[in-house]
């Protein structure tokens, strides 16, 4: 049986430019090339790799798995793996990217690179087999982490079989099906951790909705504003549909929803690509004659200055989700430092951002262009998460044990919940391993 190697990358005993190689005598292939978003400089991208690349497959469009893409499309002459939406979303949150990365740093690519992931697409759909490079077999399966989400099944020539799971969550959402659980047997998981560990329990979806309405609703009962940082892809929709269903059922107040930033963008391809939704969401469109986001409480920011002179409460949806950048910098500075507002973090927050900063208890926030503010409104979290937790991620882990895996790799997440998640796995028996960063592995 001919060796298979793999490399990482990133997103290696860490979260953020999640890359993998994986090779043999046939071709390399990638998986996922994302920044990360809390980095500086090369510690933004992830590791070149060593061999002659033949293939790259993105698991989904957030910018950790697909923000470093339009660079080894360029190096190399590779064909794009991905799913439709993947493509189409990535491409407006790289060219989003691209204009955030301040001007002091050099670009990792240019914008006419973006332009590569169309010219070198081949579709992949849920459950087709592809042949991403001689005698390689390619499975997508349903990650069920965001709109077009992959988890990626690959079986070299000579029959070594791997899963990559990307971003994971096994339950429902809104939005989404939870991920495939019916898999063809494998011999290496490589799997993300982001809450693996042993304090991670998501409370039910239904739990953190209420808990965040709630919330909400005391902010604008007494005049104030809700600023929700969120991600442009998953988080923004997730809020937005939450907030329509309390807001139709009577437990919240109607207030105008401003949505800021590129989750309106996005939000389109949430109806382009209505059949990826869930059955219920696709036949309540079907329905309702109408698009998923068409709400009259709903209104997009024409003109941001207005919103800052507006004096009645309202909510603003706005990104980046862990604020690094974009107009949600604005809303802070203007809304953030005053007591009696809200901002409501809604999504993972990666170490070195400001996010992580703020949900770590520090109040005074440096801004990109040198000024400083100090955040007198009140900082919560609502767990709107798309990433599986630690009971979900074993239970996930053990029935691919139960079907002759050799051993999981653990990928994607802080060390020290890793480290947490793999003793958990090990009294269960499963064989785990933790690769560093750069490590190069063979599999046989
Ligand atoms: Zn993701
Ligand atoms: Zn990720």
């Amino acid at each position: 049986m001919a060796d298979v190697k793999v490399s990482f990358l990133g997103g290696a005993r860490g979260v953020g430019r999640s890359s993998i190689e994986i090779s043999d005598d046939s071709g390399s292939i990638i998986l996922d090339s994302g920044v990360n978003l809390g980095g500086k400089g090369r510690e933004r991208c992830p590791i070149d790799p060593e061999g002659e690349i033949s293939a790259l497959i993105l698991t989904h469009a957030h910018l950790d798995h697909s923000g470093y893409a339009p660079a080894i499309l360029s190096k190399w002459d590779c064909d794009l793996f991905a799913t439709p939406p993947t493509v189409d979303i990535s491409e407006i949150l790289l060219r989003d990217y691209l204009n955030l990365v301040s001007e002091d740093e050099a670009k990792p690519y240019n914008a006419s690179d973006i332009t590569l992931l169309r010219r070198k697409e081949k579709s992949i759909r849920f459950g087709l087999a592809m042949e991403p490079i001689d005698g390689w077999k390619l499975i997508p399966f349903n990650a069920g982490h965001v709109l077009g989400s992959a988890m990626i099944y690959l079986k070299s020539p000579k029959g070594v079989s791997v899963l990559y799971t990307g971003d994971l969550n096994t339950t429902n959402t809104r939005t989404l099906r939870g991920a495939d659980m019916n898999l063809p047997e494998v011999d290496y998981l490589i799997i993300e951790s982001t809450y693996g560990g042993d304090e991670d329990i998501h409370p039910s979806r239904k739990k953190v909705e209420r808990k965040f309405v709630e919330d909400v609703e005391k902010v604008l009962g007494s005049g104030g504003v809700v600023i929700v940082p969120a991600f442009a892809l998953g988080r923004s929709q997730e809020v937005l549909l939450t907030l329509i269903h309390y807001i139709e059922s009577g437990f919240l107040q109607e207030v105008p929803i401003f949505v800021d930033g590129m989750i309106r963008e996005v939000s389109k391809f949430y109806s382009m690509y209505w059949s990826w939704l869930r059955p219920e969401l696709q036949r309540r469109i079907r329905e309702s004659k109408r698009g998923l986001f068409d709400h009259r409480a709903i209104e997009e920011v024409r003109n941001r200055d207005e919103l800052l002179e507006l004096s009645e409460p309202f909510i603003v949806i706005t990104t980046s989700g862990m604020l690094q950048g974009g107009p949600v910098l604005t809303y802070l500075k203007h809304y953030g430092t005053k007591r009696g507002n809200l901002i409501y973090l809604t999504g993972y927050q990666v170490r070195g951002t400001r996010g992580r900063l703020l949900l770590d208890g520090v109040r005074d926030l440096q801004l990109p262009d040198g000024s400083s503010i100090h955040i007198d409104a009140d900082v919560k979290f609502a767990d709107f998460s798309a990433h599986a937790d630690q009971p979900n991620l074993i239970n996930f882990i053990s029935k691919l044990w139960g079907k002759g895996l050799k051993e999981v790799m653990l990928v994607h997440g802080e060390y020290d919940k890793m480290i947490q998640l793999r003793r958990k796995l090990e009294k269960r028996g499963i064989r785990t391993y933790i690769p560093k960063l750069g490590e190069r592995i063979t599999l046989s």
